[in-house]
């Protein structure tokens, strides 16, 4: 009662300087005694708990609890592990990046694949990106994995183009904030110009969240790049709200639909037509879609049948090492 009477008091406006602003709290509550046995572990822990409230979206409260404090405890050690190792130079090569093929529906060619990325470390224990990347996301260090992916991937390509494997083009997932992003989108145009590689060998795939912060300069950066060949997918179409007129403002080339969707075609009759109707309006905004996660036969019949273009999935293979892409293709 007294937190929410206190959170209202604040909730109003103030004047600074002949300017009305508006602030709003977030409050971290610790009890004596139950969280703590002295003042400082009590401010410490409140701390903790106000960090908790800011997470969980702000103009809120959030009281101590252990689980919490764990939680918090481990996601910091992850974002400082991965700070190192990137200062570092990553010189283990604990990250690295996998691809997987994206396959022509039709023909079973291919000519695509989605660079994703893994963290092994030196116990040679896995940790999968939808355990940092979202950790990362919510501070620069997404910024420095992106840096990192970006070069990594060029770096694969310009392999590839010396080693006779032509035309595997690379998609890889970006991901940041308005300024991050502009930062990722320059570096990458400089890589690829550096190693005299071309646009058109590679794709970028973003989120629908991504729609929310993207700026203008960002969209003529990304029409350029369009126009010199490369790809723009809109990734886990249809998990996120984006509206048609977000869409219509973009250039992007192609529509991805999320895996969820992909999973329930063969049986549900709601995912059956959600998926149809991604494909038709899709295609009369003349884009390409891309399933992914395609697992099964029936998937693929379904997806066949309704004109999708391009499939990704376990039916045909998981993520593999650079090396297996560049044997796929030799032997092709
Ligand atoms: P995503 O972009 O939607 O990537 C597809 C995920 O589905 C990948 O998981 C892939 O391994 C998995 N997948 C592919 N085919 C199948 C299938 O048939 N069945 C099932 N069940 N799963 C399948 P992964 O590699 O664990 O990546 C998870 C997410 O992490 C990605 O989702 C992407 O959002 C993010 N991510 C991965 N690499 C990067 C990166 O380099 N940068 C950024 N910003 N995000 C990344
Ligand atoms: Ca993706
Ligand atoms: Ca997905």
């Amino acid at each position: 009662m007294f937190i929410s009477e206190l959170s209202s008091l604040l909730d109003t406006s103030f004047v600074i300087n002949d300017t009305e602003v508006f602030i709003t709290s977030s409050i971290g509550v610790s009890m004596f005694e139950k969280n703590a046995a002295t003042t400082a572990s009590l401010l410490k822990n409140a701390d903790l708990a106000m960090y908790s409230a800011k997470e969980a979206g702000k103009n809120c409260y959030s009281v101590f609890s252990k689980e919490n404090h764990e939680k918090i405890e481990k996601e910091k050690a992850t974002c400082h592990a991965l700070h190192t190792i990137l200062n570092k130079g990553n010189k283990n090569n604990e990250l690295y990046l996998m691809y997987q093929p994206l396959l022509n529906i039709n023909d079973s060619n291919f000519s695509e694949c989605e660079a994703l990325i893994r963290w092994t470390n030196d116990d040679g224990i896995t940790t999968m990106p939808d355990d940092f990347i979202p950790l990362a996301e919510k501070s620069n260090l997404i910024e420095k994995i992106s840096l990192f992916v970006i070069d990594e991937a060029c770096k694969q390509q310009s392999k590839w183009q010396r080693n006779g494997v032509k035309d595997v083009r690379i998609h890889i997932n970006l991901s940041g904030n308005k300024i991050i992003f502009e930062k990722l989108l320059n570096h990458f145009k400089a890589n690829i110009e550096s190693r005299d590689l071309y646009p058109s060998l590679f794709g970028i795939e973003l989120t629908e969240r991504t729609l929310d912060y993207i700026s203008d300069e960002t969209i003529r950066q990304l029409d350029q790049l369009r126009r010199l060949g490369m790809k723009i997918a809109i990734d886990d179409f249809g998990t996120d709200y984006s509206s048609l007129s977000q869409l219509k403002k973009l250039p992007i080339t192609t529509l991805k639909i999320d895996k969820d969707f992909i999973s329930g075609i063969a049986n549900d009759r709601d995912d059956q037509a959600l998926v149809k109707t991604i494909i038709q309006m899709g295609h009369s905004l003349q884009l390409e879609i891309v399933a992914e996660g395609v697992e099964t036969y029936e998937q693929l019949t379904f997806l066949k049948d309704h004109s999708c273009n391009t499939a990704q999935g376990y039916f045909f293979h998981h993520p593999l090492k650079s090396k297996h892409i560049s044997h796929l293709k030799l032997v092709a």
